[in-house]
């Protein structure tokens, strides 16, 4: 009696009484059941964040479809790298999976129902969505926009460079490239990176800058730009591929006499993140290795990079009068494993990127920082044939006893296809047939394995399905259901409180 006066006293306090109702019984209690029940209850405890955020950190995980974030959520299960104990996988979190707001995305550019990252990341960046190849130009802009820079789409950068926030941009891909250039430049087509055969004389006269070129120029200027693509900033003898004699690392470092240019992992690491002035860092001529090829002492891991750059915006609060920043952090090469249908590869370079994700969660204070996470677009990689819990996810499959399927089975314990052939889970709708001969000989656990596919084409595809959005921190909330791409951008535009 006591006890219930007491329970409806804090309830009356606390919240609104709830109706008793039906009792919640059922003879299995196990570790399932428990687990859920602890699962619910942090669900119920409301964590009411602020509404205005300072900073604002967009992750994105080129090609990191849903299929890739489940089988690198098994792969790290099974493969942990921070001393965790290797278990099955499938009931492993990577770092997204714990944030509190989640939504599909919808993809597709203007012209195209399965987009490239060119149309997809100008859609987070500028609020519009485009055409597939272009970088923040509105839909129906061409080449002769950039005449008339006042009418192409406004970047998130732009926008906050001019309120005096600090950008930086952080990618494991050349610096240059479709995702991270969205975060700065204008271009009709992707690949007029820098001033090379790429970008054929004849387009040239159309008067739009090299990507690199922008880069340099960016109003303002960019904090923090870590990544690779050195080649397109220097010009040919000088260790890069740029025909007109321009050296845009000596015209940065004239800009910017405070600024400091690093070109290996040593010079980051001998940097201090509190030092005033840019930081420019090209640390390969192209895109930066896989994780799996990277050489540590040469060349820093994306996780590095990450924790380098939110340091750096950071410290840089005070001197800018308290404004905050906008920071772009892509995993990129994800994106590239999955063109060479290497799963192991793809694999990894998620596994590391959600490494960078719990770093940043880890560095920032979600009261005033809005954390977004997602992917540009999919890829066509397939999870399938009911393999037994616990299987390699990157192996032949063998099929849960009772699961369905009832094909037959090799004295291996796989599951072989109509030609006697061993399954594996993994396999791509499409991708190169003919080159990966060297594939055949290896198991499917190698890493240069790559894996099986329906339709054989040079590349593997991006995948047109949608995409998972998660987030964390001021303004998290109104990320959920079912939303178009460019919705990212005034998601963030409302956290910084810009209407
Ligand atoms: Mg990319
Ligand atoms: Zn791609």
């Amino acid at each position: 009696m006591i006890r219930n006066i007491l329970l409806a006293t804090t309830l009356a306090v606390s919240a609104p009484a709830l109706a008793a109702g039906p009792v919640l019984d059922t003879p299995v209690q196990d570790d399932w059941w428990q687990g859920g029940r602890a699962a619910l209850d942090a669900r119920l405890k409301v964590v009411n964040r602020p509404k205005r955020a300072k900073n604002v950190i967009l992750m994105v995980g080129d090609g990191m479809g849903v299929t890739t974030i489940t089988a690198a959520r098994i792969f790290d299960g099974q493969h942990p790298i921070d001393g965790r104990k290797p278990g099955p996988g499938e009931e492993n979190s990577l770092a997204w999976d714990r944030m509190a707001n989640t939504a599909l995305v919808k993809t597709y550019n203007t012209n195209a129902q399965v987009a490239d990252s060119a149309g997809t990341a100008s859609a987070f960046n500028t609020g519009v969505k485009t055409r597939i190849g272009v970088i923040n130009m509105g839909q129906n802009q061409g080449a002769e926009a950039c005449k008339t820079p006042e009418k192409l789409p406004r970047t998130f950068a732009e926008i906050a460079r001019a309120q005096g926030l600090a950008v930086g941009i952080v990618s494991t891909a050349r610096i240059t490239h479709a995702t991270p250039a969205a975060v700065f430049g204008h271009v009709p087509k992707r690949d007029w990176e820098g001033a090379d055969r790429a970008y054929p004389m004849a387009d040239r006269a159309s008067g739009c800058a090299d990507l690199a070129t922008q880069l340099v120029n960016f109003k303002g200027g960019v904090e923090v730009v870590l990544g690779g693509g050195g080649a397109r900033f220097l010009p040919v003898g000088k260790g890069g591929v740029r025909d007109d004699g321009r050296n845009l690392v000596s015209e940065w470092q004239q800009r910017w006499p405070t600024g400091q240019y690093v070109a290996d992992a040593k010079g980051l690491r001998a940097l201090s993140a509190a030092s005033t002035g840019p930081v420019l860092g090209l640390f390969t001529a192209d895109h930066l290795s896989f994780e799996h090829d990277r050489k540590d002492d040469a060349e820093p891991g994306l996780p590095e990079l990450a924790r380098f750059a939110v340091a750096k915006l950071a410290a840089g609060t005070k001197a800018r009068g308290g404004k905050g920043y906008y920071l772009m952090i892509e995993g990129g090469r994800i994106d590239h494993a999955h063109h060479a249908s290497n799963p192991y590869r793809a694999l990894k370079e998620a596994q590391t990127f959600s490494v960078a994700v719990a770093e940043v969660l880890k560095m920032v204070n979600l009261d005033e920082t809005l954390v977004l996470v997602t992917a540009d677009h999919s890829h066509v990689l397939t999870m399938a044939g009911y393999p037994e819990r616990g299987n390699d996810i990157l192996g032949y499959i063998k099929p849960a006893r009772d699961g369905e399927g009832g094909g037959p089975i090799s004295k291996e314990g796989w599951a072989l296809d109509d030609r006697g052939q061993p399954m594996t889970t993994l396999s791509y709708a499409n991708g190169p047939f003919l080159a990966p001969q060297l594939s055949r000989q290896l198991p499917p656990t190698d890493p240069n394995y790559l894996a099986s596919k329906t339709f054989g084409t040079g590349s593997e595809s991006h995948g047109g399905e949608d995409v998972a959005l998660f987030a964390e921190g001021p303004r998290a909330d109104l990320v959920r259901g079912v939303m178009e791409q460019n919705l990212i951008f005034h998601i963030m535009a409302e956290a910084l409180g810009w209407r």
